[in-house]
């Protein structure tokens, strides 16, 4: 049997959480710990305790709403984001995941459908990373990843306001220690900013993880030479090896599709001249695929193939790794709920993987946790023109209370 929320009510708090900080292209300016963001919470905190909630801010501010358990002392079904925006973001990227999860929670209320485990209601702080400069702050503190101090010493870009004292300011800087506690699963409801299931009309993307991803830098040496003279055989050109080992990449990211990515972003020569065969190429390589074993077997293999089309040619190259940020595989158990629960609903939906970061991928390390995503329009967010429509809300939030009630009962 499946549980439905009430669409419209979820709806109507979109638009009235959109007033605060509302820009005049329809989109929303609600920064990290300014007075907007604070409301916000305010707001949010107003409507859960209509229905009996109670609430505590953590000392990183992060703000948890509860729903108590026919056992209290059982651990928790964690569910939420963030309300915090960029300054010229939507309506939807976080809030969506927030207000879902109380309309979760009201829902249960109304329906006076009690459950054994305490369900909680999580806002992180400070997840865009705009205003201050760590995306994710909250949850990667919380999950031990960033120690509180640097969290709280962070300088705003506005008005140089430290982390800590904005929460003070706020009365948000909580007692209650900024650490993750026992939960039994946890359930992030996002938008999801990019265009695959709009584009195969979908209505429920069932997210089993995000990718793994790194950065490369590639530098390649030849023999600067005139563009004239030297005949092709004995040029020493590092643009033979690019038309070498290119189209191999390229090659090598179709026979791990559709997951694979491979992004050649920067390209350089030097001396830059029309005249001039270049004496040294530099390239970036941007590599990710959300499976460890095929995202280090695509690492080798491009290693392979870069060395071998500048070794055929005789050219010296580097290859150097200049970023690099490890994927998350989700909770079995939690990608389960979420499956069974748009089974049951009979939304369309496929498995997928995250191209963003998000709090849940910072949770991932130390609870059980996955994530739902619902289409937006074109696929875009971070953007004033941010949309989903109120019928793919309404669906999304329906997964979201029957993956709830599964692991809650
Ligand atoms: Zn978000």
């Amino acid at each position: 049997m499946t549980e439905k929320t009430n669409h419209k009510r979820l709806w109507s708090r979109l638009m009235e959480m959109a007033k605060l900080g509302a820009t005049p292209n329809g989109g929303c300016n609600r920064q990290a710990l300014t007075d907007l963001d604070s409301m916000g919470r305010a707001l949010l905190i107003e409507w859960a305790s209509e229905i009996g909630c109670s609430h505590h801010y953590d000392e990183i501010g992060n703000l948890f709403i509860r729903r108590e358990g026919q056992s209290p002392q059982l651990p928790v079904i964690l569910v939420g984001s963030h309300l915090d925006t960029q300054p010229s973001g939507g309506k939807f990227d976080g809030v969506y995941g927030v207000l879902a999860g109380l309309e979760v929670l009201h829902t249960l209320t109304e329906k006076e459908i009690d459950t054994l485990h305490p369900i909680e209601l999580v806002v992180w702080t400070n997840e865009e990373g705009c205003r201050f400069d760590c995306a994710m702050m909250g949850s990667a503190v919380w999950t031990q990843s960033m120690p509180l101090q640097q969290a709280y010493d962070l300088q705003a870009f506005d008005n140089h306001a430290r982390v800590e004292d904005e929460l003070i300011r706020l009365g948000q800087k909580g007692q209650v220690s900024a650490r993750y506690f026992p939960i039994k699963a946890a359930f992030e409801l996002h938008i999801e900013q990019g265009p695959i299931l709009e584009h195969e009309q979908l209505t429920i993307g069932v997210v089993k993880g995000a990718q793994h991803m790194s950065r490369h830098n590639i530098s390649v040496w030849g023999q600067e030479a005139h563009a004239g003279p030297t005949p092709m055989s004995s040029r020493r050109d590092p643009m033979m090896a690019l038309s070498l080992f290119l189209p191999k990449l390229y090659q090598l990211a179709e026979e791990y599709a559709p997951d694979s990515r491979i992004t050649f972003g920067i390209i350089d020569v030097e001396p830059a001249s029309p005249n001039t065969v270049p004496g040294k190429l530099m390239l970036t390589m941007d590599i990710r695929h959300p499976d460890l074993a095929t995202y280090l077997d695509m690492l080798e293999k491009s290693e392979q193939i870069i060395s071998q089309s500048c070794g055929s040619l005789d050219l010296e190259f580097q290859l150097k790794q200049s970023w690099h940020a490890p994927g998350v595989e989700f909770s079995e158990a939690c990608i389960a709920s979420v499956q069974q629960a748009v089974d049951d609903l009979g939304y369309s939906n496929k498995v997928m993987v995250s191209g963003a970061g998000h709090d849940a991928v910072n949770l991932a390390r130390v609870v059980n946790t996955s994530m739902i995503f619902i289409p937006c329009r074109d696929g875009l967010s971070h953007n004033e023109a941010e949309y989903a429509s109120p019928t793919d809300v309404g669906k999304g939030a329906d997964v979201l209370l029957n993956a709830i009630l599964s692991q809650a009962v």
